[in-house]
Parts: structure tokens; C-alpha cells; sequence
């Protein structure tokens, strides 16, 4: 089996309502998603996408998604899709780094690689473990009433984890965090991610005026050296997600006892092959995860659940869908928001497929 046709198409995806957050300096109203279409010498189609977060978020753009698919693409023809550790080192050779460009090509191999076995992704990961994928909302920053105003609307939805954004201010960030706290029913649990937006002194002063409410804290400061001095000043359970971005960032945060959790978005380390290798430390060695995309719509968000849904419920904590945000829907199947919980679909492959009409005309095509 070859790779004979490679295409691309860009598809805008606008938020259901404008995002905010890193404290409220980085703003979003739509993603630019880059959706990618595979085809086989006899006959098969894998799809994946490349969404990073806006421009912002982390270092990768979405037209320079494009530009490393125009890179990547002539590279990959002709391989074999189902040896997706090959095709990932021929992309590492041709271009080294640029994970968030690679993902695309990697998720679509996994999809070609199910389709070609009849199985689903998460038994190629691993295997389906039992149970429901829990979800987590994200609340955009605002104030205290306007955050507690987005959490009930999250839980009218079946949200019982809400990832709220917050930073910036030490007095906002408390006031915030008590009147969030204070509204929460029994059962619901809170992470405060912060995206960076804290200098040390700040998240070590919020944290520990914050001790006596449960709670977990998500990359608080810029860079993972910031993010160990408040590990060392601090209780409270710590996520890092935007620093894990290969391997041996996490090797280093596992030896350092840096964090408890990681944020492992698919997009960000560059596949599903990636993030699973960093899965299989993570249950290794205790740490819990976010399992999820970095952004993007229902085909990136199903591939994230097949990881999720592979992975022992015990180092689980919650996955994000991108897509319950966002006002467009790309394509028939994937893992659905089914009142705060999620399955990873159970036919060949990742069982989504695309919509044409939404899809339009490609922006690229090789082969
Ligand atoms: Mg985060």
C-alpha cells in the first residue's frame, strides 16, 4: 500500500462566543483549521487536521500549517501508511521540529491504518479501555460573576470539570477563585490554568492564599524553570501543558517532580504516535492527563478520544472538545459531547468523516 494523493483543504471555524484567555491578554473569535485528506494506491482515505489555537496560543500559526504541509507532502508519497513510525521519521528528516505541522499527516495514517485493519484507532493504541472519556468545559476569563455565569451554562451541558482561565491579577485571580468555588455544587471540580500569564511571585502569592480550596493549577508562569519555583512554593496539584512539548520535556518534569498532570494535546507533540509514547511514561510513572487537541474541530477532537479512550481511566483526568465551541461542524461521526462524557467510536479507523460541502475545494493537492 502507498500514499498516491495528498490534498488539503482550509475550513474557518468560528467560536460559538469570543474566547478570552491567559487572563484576558489573548482574545480568539475563530481558528483557521487546516483538514487533510490522504489517499492510498488502492482506494483508501485517512483524514486528519492541524488547528493550533489561533496564532497566540503557541508557537505554531495556521498558515504555517499549510506551508509545512506543502513541505511535507512530497515526502511522504509513495510511503506506506500503515508504518506510521517510518512515515514519522522521513517528516522528522525533512523537517526537523514543527510538531503542530506533522500531526495532520500522523492522524490520518492512523486512520488509513484502521481502515485497512477494521479496527478503531483506540485499539491501535492500545487497546479500549472501559468507561466513559470524562470532559472538561473551559471558561473563558472574566469577572467573577461572568466566570460563574459560563460555568452554569457548562453544566447545563453536563460539564462537571471546568478549566478556568485566569492570571494576571493577584487580587482578580483570588476574588475569582472564591466566588467559584463558593458556587460550585458537590461533585464538580475546577482547574485554574493560567497559559503563562503569571510571573512566579504572582502564582506562589494566589496559590497560597487559595490552599483551603481544592483545586488544580495549569502552567502558571512562561517557562517550565518559572513553573518548578512555584512547584517548590506551593501544595496544590500542578498541570503543565503548553512546556510539554517532546519527549524529554516531560522526562524532565517526571525527574524534577515538576508537575502531577500534563496537558497532552495531540497537535502540540506533534501526533498520536508522539503522544502516545509520552502516554505510556505517563502511566509509567503516576502522572495524570488531559488527553485532548490542541484546537480544531471534530476530526482532530475524535483522534484526541482514541487516545483518551486507550488510556486507564486512573490516569485520566479530563478531555477538552474543541469543537463543543465552535459554531461550524466539519463532519457525520466522532466523539460527541453525551452530557459532559465522550466515546471514542468504536468503527475502522477514527469514524469520522468529513462533510464535502464544508470542505469546498482543496488549497493544495500532491499526487
Ligand atoms: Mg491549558
Amino acid at each position: 500500500m502507498k500514499i498516491s494523493r495528498v490534498a488539503a483543504y482550509r475550513v474557518v471555524l468560528p467560536l460559538e462566543h469570543p474566547y478570552r484567555l491567559s487572563g484576558g491578554r489573548l482574545l480568539f473569535e475563530e481558528l483557521d483549521s487546516t483538514i487533510l485528506r490522504i489517499e492510498t494506491d488502492d482506494g483508501l482515505v485517512g483524514w486528519g487536521e492541524g488547528c493550533p489555537w489561533g496564532s497566540t496560543y503557541l508557537p505554531g500559526f495556521a498558515r504555517g500549517v499549510r506551508a509545512g504541509m506543502e513541505e511535507l507532502a512530497p515526502q511522504i508519497l509513495g510511503l506506506d501508511p500503515r508504518r506510521i513510525d517510518v512515515v514519522n521519521r522521513v517528516m522528522d528528516t525533512a523537517l526537523p521540529g514543527h510538531p503542530y505541522i506533522k500531526s495532520a499527516f500522523d492522524m490520518a495514517c492512523w486512520d488509513i491504518l484502521g481502515k485497512a485493519t477494521g479496527l478503531a484507532v483506540a485499539d491501535l493504541l492500545g487497546g479500549r479501555c472501559e468507561g466513559a472519556i470524562t470532559l472538561h468545559s473551559s471558561i473563558s476569563t472574566g469577572t467573577p460573576e461572568e466566570m460563574v455565569g459560563l460555568i452554569a451554562a457548562a453544566r447545563a451541558k453536563g460539564y462537571r470539570i471546568h478549566s478556568c482561565k485566569v492570571g494576571a491579577d493577584v487580587a482578580m485571580d483570588i476574588e475569582r477563585i472564591r466566588a467559584i468555588a463558593g458556587s460550585l455544587p458537590a461533585g464538580e471540580s475546577v482547574t485554574y490554568d493560567v497559559n503563562r500569564a503569571w510571573l512566579p511571585d504572582q502564582a506562589i502569592q494566589v496559590m497560597n492564599a487559595a490552599r483551603d480550596v481544592p483545586a488544580y493549577y495549569e502552567q502558571p508562569c512562561e517557562t517550565y524553570e518559572e513553573c518548578l519555583a512555584v512547584r517548590r512554593a506551593t501544595s496544590q496539584p500542578i498541570i503543565l501543558d503548553e512546556t510539554i512539548q517532546v519527549f524529554g520535556d516531560l522526562l524532565r518534569a517526571q525527574r524534577d517532580g515538576a508537575c502531577e498532570a500534563i496537558g497532552l494535546k495531540i497537535g502540540r507533540v506533534g501526533g498520536l504516535t508522539k503522544a502516545r509514547r509520552m502516554r505510556d511514561f505517563c502511566v509509567s510513572t503516576g502522572l495524570r492527563m488531559n488527553i485532548e487537541e490542541t484546537g480544531g474541530s471534530i476530526i482532530g477532537d475524535t483522534a484526541a478520544a482514541h487516545l483518551a479512550q486507550s488510556t486507564p481511566e486512573t490516569h485520566r483526568r479530563a478531555t477538552w472538545l474543541s469543537h463543543d465551541m465552535i459554531a461550524v461542524d466539519t463532519a457525520v461521526g466522532g466523539a460527541r459531547n453525551e452530557g459532559g462524557v465522550t466515546h471514542a467510536p468504536e468503527g475502522p479507523g477514527l469514524g469520522v468523516e468529513p462533510y464535502e460541502e464544508v470542505l469546498g475545494a482543496p488549497v493544495m493537492a500532491f499526487g
